[in-house]
Parts: C-alpha cells; sequence; structure tokens
C-alpha cells in the first residue's frame, strides 16, 4: 500500500483525504492518505522521517509552506513562490507548488485566457503569490492589492508585469480588468467582501480562493453583477488534481474528486 498525506498544523478539517482517497477508489490504486500535525521544532525529522518510511507524497499546509523550502528541492515556481505545498518522494526530495496551477485551471474553466488579461489579485500572502506568479507566468498583467500595502508592492517588485496597490484603488483597477481573484481569508469568519460591489462589472470572471463558505459575498456580489463566478473548491480541486498526477503518473478522476471535496462543505 502506498502512503501519501498532508503536514500541517492543525490539518483536522481538511477536505485533501477525501478528496485524493476518492481518486485512489475509483482508479484501483492501494494507497491512504493520511495526515500529520508535527510541532515545527519537528517538521525536519518529520519530513526526513517520511522519506525513510516511503511515504509517496506529502501536501503541506499552513504553517509549515515556507518552512518546507529548506528541506527540499524546490522547483523554479516554488522557489519564486517562496512557498511548497507539495512534495514529491521520488528519487531526490521536490517541492512544488500546485496552487498556481490550481487557481488557473479553475479560472480557465471560468472562461479566461490568461495571456494579455488584465487581472486583480487581492491579498499578498501565500495564495496570493501563487495566483500572481501563476497569472504573470500564463502571460497576464497582475495588479495586485493589498490591505497592507508594502506587502503588494513588495510583491509587484517580484512577479513580472505587476504592480501593487492598496485597497482602495480597487474601484480604478477593476474598472478595465478581465479577472479578479480574492486570495485574502476576507470572507471565511464573516459574511464581508474585500472588494466593493459597485466596483464588479459583467465583463469580469471572479474567483475566491475562500471555500469555507463556498458561496461567499463577493462570489454573490459577482454574480448580481453579471460576473463569471468561479468558487474556492474549484482551486482546491485543481491544486489536488495536479498533485495527484505529479506523484502518480495517472490522470486524475475530477469528478470523483469534486463530488468528495463537495459533499464535505
Ligand atoms: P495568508 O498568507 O495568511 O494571507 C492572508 C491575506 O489576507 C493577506 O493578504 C492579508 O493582508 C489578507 N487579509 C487578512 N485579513 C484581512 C482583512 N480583514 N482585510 C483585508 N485583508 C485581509 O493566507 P493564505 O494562505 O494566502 O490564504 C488566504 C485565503 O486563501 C484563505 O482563506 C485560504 O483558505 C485560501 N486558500 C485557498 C486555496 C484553495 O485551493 N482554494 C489555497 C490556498 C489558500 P495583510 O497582508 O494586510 O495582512
Amino acid at each position: 500500500m502506498d502512503v501519501y498525506g498532508l503536514v500541517g498544523n492543525p490539518v483536522g478539517h481538511s477536505l485533501s483525504p477525501p478528496m485524493h482517497e476518492a481518486a485512489y477508489e475509483e482508479l484501483g490504486i492501494d494507497a491512504r492518505y493520511v495526515t500529520f500535525e508535527p510541532d515545527a521544532e519537528d517538521l525536519e525529522s518529520a519530513i526526513r522521517g517520511a522519506a525513510a518510511l516511503g511515504v509517496r507524497g506529502l501536501n503541506v499546509t499552513i504553517p509549515f509552506k515556507r518552512d518546507v523550502l529548506e528541506l527540499v528541492e524546490p522547483d523554479d515556481l516554488a522557489a519564486r513562490i517562496g512557498a511548497v505545498n507539495t512534495i514529491d518522494f521520488a528519487g531526490e526530495l521536490t517541492g512544488h507548488n500546485t496552487d498556481a496551477g490550481g487557481a488557473l485551471r479553475a479560472l480557465r474553466e471560468g472562461g479566461v485566457e490568461p495571456r494579455d488579461a488584465n487581472a486583480v489579485v487581492v491579498g499578498a500572502g501565500g495564495a496570493g503569490r501563487a495566483t500572481a506568479f501563476g497569472l504573470a507566468d500564463a502571460g497576464a498583467e497582475v495588479r495586485i492589492a493589498n490591505r497592507t500595502v508594502d506587502r503588494a508592492r513588495d510583491l509587484a517588485e517580484e512577479v513580472p508585469h505587476a504592480s501593487g496597490h492598496g485597497l482602495d484603488a480597487l474601484a480604478d483597477l477593476l474598472s478595465d480588468a478581465d479577472v479578479l481573484v480574492n486570495a485574502t481569508s476576507v470572507g471565511m469568519e464573516t459574511d464581508a467582501s474585500p472588494v466593493p460591489a459597485d466596483a464588479l462589472h459583467g465583463g469580469l470572471t471572479v474567483l475566491d480562493a475562500v471555500y469555507r463558505p463556498l458561496e461567499t459575498r463577493l462570489l454573490r456580489d459577482a454574480e448580481a453583477a453579471g460576473a463569471t463566478t468561479v468558487d474556492g473548491a474549484r482551486m482546491l480541486l485543481y491544486q489536488g488534481v495536479e498533485a495527484f498526477e505529479r506523484w502518480t503518473g495517472a490522470s486524475a478522476p475530477a469528478d470523483e474528486m469534486d463530488a468528495a471535496l463537495r459533499a464535505r462543505l
């Protein structure tokens, strides 16, 4: 039996185990996906131990996505984002970031052609960094808006074709934008949106990285404005699909994975 898993703290409510196990079941793969919650000071021994025990792949989540960079060989994208969410144990331990590809695939599904698109990314934390690099690599012009404006400006210096702004610039930035991604945690705890409803319009495709709740205030406002909406579960699904395909070499059964995670949202 092959073992895959998730390292983070806490990981108790993670949707990754049912999502990946639905794929193993569908494809008849003899594997389990388990969660691990090491203390921060034990992270290195946990990763080395997993390698020694023959674990095939690990996802990494808060608060370890940055720390893991030091413990594996990150690929170019993960190194630029500064975060690893997927470790491949085949041969040398390599680190990857599938949040970027997950966001892009979810947006493409929402009709976005990133090349030459005008994209607004709200947030400059982990999800914001991944989304901004993903969109820029795919040819979009990226405007990053963040509560802490210096963080947006610093990120914009690293990302090609990007600019950094405060949240007060959102209405201006969105007026001729094609794509909006909420990569902040706003909307999770309270029924709030980081974007003024009257800045939204029908020319936008709006992805909210928040997936709990699935239908956020931002997505409701976007729908009311006539925009195309993509929920955070699609991004979560496709980051999982990319990790699964990297680890197993098999084509992921995305419909079954999606059903497994939506059943729990
Ligand atoms: P993070 O690194 O902690 O970044 C949090 C971001 O939210 C920062 O930009 C922060 O701005 C902003 N923020 C927090 N509270 C705010 C507020 N009250 N008003 C305005 N901005 C606020 O977190 P993360 O890992 O990027 O995650 C962000 C969200 O994305 C979470 O909801 C997470 O669940 C989701 N996510 C989803 C997926 C998916 O697959 N769907 C993948 C990754 C993350 P400051 O810089 O000013 O603090």
